[in-house]
């Protein structure tokens, strides 16, 4: 973090102890919301957060920002739902202004097929208490003036799927919000300090080691999106995790207000406008696993192809930056929470391109489950043993995982 912020937030940085009740590998959203709900929820502040690079270096500093709940299977929507109403919460409750703003989403459908999705998702978070209606191109054309309904004579727009609590947040702001409040309660965020292994005494997990030195846990959390397939293997623990990147650019200013946020699960893309009016538009994942962040041209031009199709303003702007993230996604597109088999050892991952909006809900059940040593009945689903159970939470719940 530069000078410039520090000097904004309340961040006191510590050399490292010797040993913390809890070591939290990765200072993303994901492990700094646990450590500020263990310290504000359960009152443990023994706890290090420890990153290897900046906090907020990885995914949740380069995420396209949305915040949603329209997914596709009840216990999806349900925690995202309350992820949501934290999310809605988090400006009182921090005093951290992370730009919360609420926009509303438009899916689009340009087939029959992605109709009848549509209209069952419509129904399905109508029933389990989530705004998302049905809209014609009528409403879509009132909502987005800007559109091309016919999508360039290719891609005519049937109607779409309106989800009204969609909203977007600033991802480094979420960032330096949990972190302050986690810092200011005693909580330790050690950055540049890599995690390079775990100490075991015997089967159990009692610490990492590090690039400045072992460290003693009595539990010991992964929250390493992008990563999380090393940091487990030193556990012996093997996750049906795969790793892709996926990338984003942002245009100049448009100076036109665009409302909500447009997202097409045909055509593989989205779109919004950022608070500097820029507009912020993000793809699938790239369909080749790697440990990558390196950018490609391919995917700016298939993108800005695809996205002049629907919105033809975009092809009088230009491209001011790409940047790309590593995601792991889960054999069934769901986030895996909790134990691990292995005893001090727990995990949060397969955050893949969706685990923005799950930072405040990921973060409170983790602190519930690492202070009670149960799991919360609202995560229990998403428990890494499901799948030797065969039980799928099969959602392709994004627009980024086709
Ligand atoms: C381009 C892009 C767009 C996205 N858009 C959205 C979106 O619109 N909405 C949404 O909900 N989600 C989105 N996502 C997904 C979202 O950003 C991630 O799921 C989320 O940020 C994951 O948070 P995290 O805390 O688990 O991981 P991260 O933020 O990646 O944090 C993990 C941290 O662990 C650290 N680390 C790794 N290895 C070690 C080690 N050995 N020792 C110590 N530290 C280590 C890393 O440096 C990193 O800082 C997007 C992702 C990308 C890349």
């Amino acid at each position: 973090m530069n000078e410039f912020v520090e000097t904004l937030l309340s961040l006191t940085w510590h050399e490292p102890r010797s040993s913390y009740d809890v070591v939290i590998i990765g200072g993303g959203g994901h492990g700094l919301a646990t450590a500020y709900y263990l310290a504000t929820r359960h009152g443990i502040t023994n706890v290090a957060v420890v990153e290897a690079d900046y906090i907020g270096s990885g995914n949740s500093g380069r995420n396209t920002t949305i915040i949603r709940s329209n997914y596709g299977i009840p216990e999806s929507i349900r925690f995202y739902r309350h992820s949501q109403v934290l999310y809605d919460r988090l400006e009182d409750e921090t005093g951290c202004w992370i730009m919360h703003a609420t926009k509303g989403l438009i899916w689009l459908a340009h087939t029959e097929s992605a109709m009848r999705a549509e209209r069952a998702r419509c129904q399905l978070n109508n029933a389990m208490g989530v705004e998302t209606v049905l809209v014609d191109p009528v409403e879509i054309k009132r909502l987005c003036p800007q559109i091309d309904l016919s999508g360039g004579g290719r891609y005519p727009v049937l109607g779409a799927s309106y989800h009204v609590p969609a909203s977007t947040a600033r991802h480094d702001r979420v960032v330096w919000a949990y972190a302050q409040g986690a810092m200011e309660r005693g909580v330790h965020v050690l950055q540049q300090t890599t995690v390079t292994g775990l100490l075991r005494d015997g089967d159990r997990v009692v610490g990492v080691r590090t690039n400045r030195g072992d460290i003693a846990a009595g539990t010991v959390m992964s929250a390493v999106g992008g990563d999380v397939t090393t940091i487990a293997s030193y556990a012996g623990v093997r996750l049906p995790v795969r790793t892709h990147p996926l990338q984003a650019f942002v245009t100049n200013g448009y100076s036109q207000g665009f409302g909500p946020i447009v997202s097409d699960t045909e055509l593989l893309c989205y779109i919004s406008q950022t608070a500097r009016g820029q507009m912020l538009i993000g793809h699938e994942y790239d369909r080749e696993q790697s440990y990558s962040r390196q950018s490609s041209f391919q995917f700016l031009q298939a993108n800005a192809v695809k996205m002049s199709y629907l919105l033809p303003f975009v092809r009088n702007l230009r491209i001011l930056r790409q940047w790309t993230g590593r995601c792991d996604v889960s054999a069934d597109f769901s986030p895996i929470m909790g134990f691990t088999g292995v005893d001090g050892f727990v995990i949060t991952t397969g955050w893949g391109t969706w685990g923005f909006k799950a930072i405040p809900a990921g973060g409170e059940q983790m602190a519930e489950l690492i202070a009670t040593g149960r799991t919360p009945e609202m995560i229990a689903p998403f428990a890494l043993d499901r799948f030797a159970a065969d039980h799928s939470m099969a959602d392709q719940g994004s627009t980024g995982t086709r």
